[in-house]
């Protein structure tokens, strides 16, 4: 490879509070817990961390307040090479917080105050639209700020995480519908609505998802691995997945699930995202940069935490075999 990958990624900062308590409470209730732990989060600043540590040159685009949480999600990014300076300080407004509590079977209960990441809007999107080789976006930002990414075209991949309520509009943008179309299980099941578990319906979701719309779409299930479905076929028009239908269209293909000692799943599709952002924008063919993003989701379960767990290039290799295939 002769240049580094540039992914911009639109998206959501957070400061992620968790506390560990002995039972999650019900309404009404107190529990006393565990020292609380302040560590960066949210989904954009997530997927920005999970490609910068795969080798790619990221920028990332969102809000925070003017509050010492904002500066501190801001020198987290900088500390991983992450390029902020698009990152718009909202005065009066508070940084997004996600509260969260882990019970000792690892239940856990989550309340997200969006605070500044509702304030995306459209400076964000001119930022997040200019000097890339890919754009990624997720949901927790306003579906009107996500619209307006997609219709200024360019190569983009949609993480509808989580599934607002327009998402049909947004998976076919008004006519403008994302290159790439990432969602998990319950993700997919709320697009579709219909039930989807495991890996021969995610497969069948992710069939029925690009006739909406997208060129390819991944729908992830957990330990299962993850689907790819593609407008004419995952590797390409008549590739070794056999010559594409009339209608351009081809069966989806799976990837089965890596396997690894699992010690925390949170952030496994974040990390996905991330990843499959850097091969795409590094040129790597559909079906293979997806298997290489399985990959790096199956490694970062194997570790505690959500950015901590973020693997580098050598912890996929030792995870899961195989090779990044971006240098
Ligand atoms: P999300 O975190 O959005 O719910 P998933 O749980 O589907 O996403 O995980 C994303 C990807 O990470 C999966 O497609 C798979 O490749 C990988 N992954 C997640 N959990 C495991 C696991 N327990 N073992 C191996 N790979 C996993």
């Amino acid at each position: 490879m002769t240049k580094r990958p540039k992914v911009t990624v639109l998206g959501s900062l957070n400061m992620d509070i968790s506390v560990t308590v002995p039972r999650l409470p019900g309404p009404g209730a107190t529990v006393l817990g565990s020292e609380a732990r302040f560590t960066p989060g949210g989904k954009g600043a997530n997927q920005a961390v999970a490609a910068a540590r795969l080798g790619a040159d990221v920028r990332l685009v969102g809000c925070v307040g003017d509050d010492d949480f904002g500066r501190r999600l801001l020198a987290a990014l900088r500390t991983e090479g992450i390029n902020a300076d698009a990152v718009r300080i909202v005065p009066g407004v508070p940084t997004g917080l996600a509260m969260i509590a882990v019970d000792e079977a690892a239940e856990n209960l989550i309340v997200v105050a969006p605070g500044a990441n509702h304030h995306v809007g459209p400076p964000d999107v001119a930022a997040a639209t200019s000097d890339r080789d890919i754009l990624v976006i997720s949901a927790e930002i306003p579906a009107q700020a996500i619209t307006e990414a997609l219709t200024q075209g360019g190569p983009t991949i949609l993480n509808l995480a989580p599934v607002p309520s327009q998402a049909n509009a947004l998976v076919a943008a008004g006519g403008k519908a994302p290159d790439w179309l990432v969602v998990n299980e319950s993700e997919a099941a709320a697009v579709l609505g219909r039930p989807v578990s495991g890996l021969a319906d995610a497969a069948l979701a992710a069939a029925e998802l690009i006739t909406q719309g997208p060129r390819h779409a991944v729908v992830t299930a957990g330990a299962h691995g993850a689907a790819l479905a593609s407008t004419n076929g995952p590797d390409g028009p008549d590739g070794p997945d056999g010559p594409d239908g009339a209608d351009g269209a081809n069966g989806p293909e799976v990837i089965d699930g890596f396997r690894v000692p699992a010690v925390d799943t949170v952030g496994a599709g974040d990390t996905f995202v991330g990843a499959l952002a850097v091969a795409i924008a590094a040129g790597i063919p559909p079906l293979e940069a997806t298997r290489a993003a399985a990959a790096a989701g199956a490694a970062a379960v194997t570790r505690p935490g959500a950015q901590t767990a973020m693997p580098r290039a050598a912890d996929i290799l030792a995870a899961t075999g195989v090779a990044w295939p971006v240098s």
